[in-house]
């Protein structure tokens, strides 16, 4: 509906006599959907939810002619609650730290004013004109930044091995094929703010010598590869794409390659085969992309948030970035919280932080007041936890003690009528469909699994075939070539490891 509550300012404001006056920006995402169209006005930062089109005369007469806030659009968590007026007094918004997001709800991202008055393109100045590429590199070792696509790999070591690997051609590439369910961290970064994402990529790029890059990103985000498609033309307009960027010696030019949607295609082997035109399937390294990536060249990858904390790196220092987070997780991720809870939206938040703080402060507790039951984290790949772990601080080791992975950032919340054996269902299906079938722990384990699962399911499933599912999931996350593979039995374990006795109840024969 945003677009509706856009055309009625226009027009109010037109009536009004106010439109040379009031500047309307369309912004991208806010972060909050659940309260969207969401209408903030500055420079006060008063936060209207829910905007409908026949609300905007009553915000122009009372607001912006009168000066007086409209209560009855103001945020507020329940009917008795009492409103809240500014946005920065909003709990989804006070435990937040955006670097990622920063400027995602601020600016216009069709606008590359907007971004470059923002500090824009300042990140790349300063590393192509005060800054060798070996520092650079240690720059963003010294962050300790981390992928934040899944792998978690250090990202400035990751950069060194590119950046000594021998050939006359390297690339750089934005991995943007976010698929898992539930998950939209990459898109809402790439629709509110794809210039720092370019900016990143081509800070990579100079750190390593690459000078060409591709933005994977998949067909079903149109509006993020529209915006990237403008954001491109407009910094090519700016001289800040193409040849001897700044006046150095630095040249790079960025294509986007649309992804048909295969979940696989997010593996960093299957994106460069699927960039090159062949089937998107893993293959086994080494050799690694580093050294022989796409068209056999050096190459690095990462993803879009790994990007995007870039430019924020190099202008304010390693040092600066890494002061936040945990003792081997530094900075902020970005989560996109969603399922049974009452504040679904985007977060980015400091490592370290923990689940309590992000279901309940940050996302206000479960919807309907029901209890808690248990967070999947990581998408189809990671792992269900339960109420024990709520004080756990969110980091990449954390995580992975208690079986669940960082993943992408992807946040389902279950509450007391979720059934953890459909859970675990839902994610197979998905993983088992999205399985490209290359190799047979994978492409058999996960089909065995699933219809062992659906056998418990119905209530025909044994005390037996739970012992088997738990051996077939191991097997498969040994065995499997890549990380889907290696992943898939992730929701599966953690359910049988916190919630047997679900999978008990299912069964015929309990004992
Ligand atoms: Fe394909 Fe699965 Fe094997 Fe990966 S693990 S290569 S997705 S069959």
């Amino acid at each position: 509906g945003s677009h509706e509550v856009m055309d009625a300012f226009r027009e109010e404001l037109r009536n009004q006599k106010l439109d040379r006056e009031v500047l309307i920006v369309p912004t991208g995402c806010h972060g909050m959907c659940e309260m969207g169209p969401i209408v903030v006005v500055y420079p006060e930062g008063t936060f209207y939810c829910r905007v409908k089109a026949e609300d905007v005369k009553e915000i122009v007469s009372e607001h912006l002619l009168k000066g007086r806030i409209v209560p009855r659009l103001l945020y507020t968590v329940s009917e008795e609650a009492p409103k809240v007026p500014h946005y920065k007094e909003i709990p989804f918004y006070g435990k937040q730290h955006r670097i990622a997001l920063e400027n995602c709800g601020y600016i216009n991202p069709d606008n590359i004013e907007e971004y470059i008055v923002r500090h824009g393109y300042e990140a790349l100045g300063k590393a192509l004109t005060e800054m060798t590429r070996e520092q650079v590199i240690e720059e963003v070792k010294t962050s300790g930044l981390r992928g934040r696509g899944g792998g978690g790999f250090p990202t400035g070591l990751k950069w060194s091995f590119c950046a000594r690997a021998q050939g006359d051609k390297k690339y750089v590439i934005c991995n943007a094929d976010e698929g898992d369910p539930g998950a939209f961290m990459d898109r809402s970064i790439l629709e509110g703010d794809p210039h720092c994402v370019i900016e990143g990529m081509m800070i990579g790029a100079y750190a390593i010598g690459a000078d060409e890059g591709y933005i994977y990103c998949r067909a079903e985000y149109p509006l993020a590869i529209q915006r990237l498609k403008t954001a491109i033309e407009k910094a090519e307009a700016y001289g800040l794409l193409g040849k001897n960027i700044m006046g150095t010696d630095f040249s790079f030019i960025v294509h986007i390659k649309e992804g048909a949607g295969a979940f696989v295609c997010g593996e960093e082997t299957a994106l460069m085969a699927s960039i090159e035109g062949q089937r998107g399937m893993p293959r086994p390294r080494p050799p690694f992309p580093a050294n022989k990536g796409l068209w056999d060249k050096p190459s690095n990858i990462n993803n879009v948030e790994t990007w995007a904390n870039i430019p924020y790196i190099i202008l304010h220092g390693g040092d600066h970035y890494a002061s936040m987070g945990t003792e081997k997780s530094k900075g902020t991720k970005v989560f996109a919280l969603t399922g049974k809870v009452k504040h679904t939206g985007l977060v980015e938040v400091p490592m370290g932080i923990t689940l309590r703080e992000i279901i309940f402060d940050i996302g206000g507790g479960i919807l309907n007041d029901k209890k808690f039951k248990a967070v999947q984290i990581g998408g189809p790949s990671g792992g269900c936890l339960t109420e024990e772990h709520l004080d756990l601080p969110v980091s990449y080791e954390s995580l992975a003690e208690v079986g669940a992975i960082m993943g992408s950032g992807g946040m389902v919340v279950m509450d007391e009528e979720n059934c953890m054996v459909d859970v675990a269902k839902f994610f197979l299906e998905f993983t088992q469909r999205e399985s490209c079938g290359k190799c047979t722990p994978c492409r058999e384990g996960t089909k065995q699994m699933l219809l062992l699962l659906n056998k418990i399911s119905e209530g025909k499933g044994t005390m037996e075939d739970l012992d088997t599912l738990h051996d077939l999931a191991v097997m498969v996350k040994e065995m499997s070539l890549c990380g889907l593979g290696q992943t898939a039995p992730n929701p599966i374990l953690t359910t049988l490891r916190y919630f047997r006795d679900e999978y008990v109840a299912h069964v015929k024969d309990k004992k």
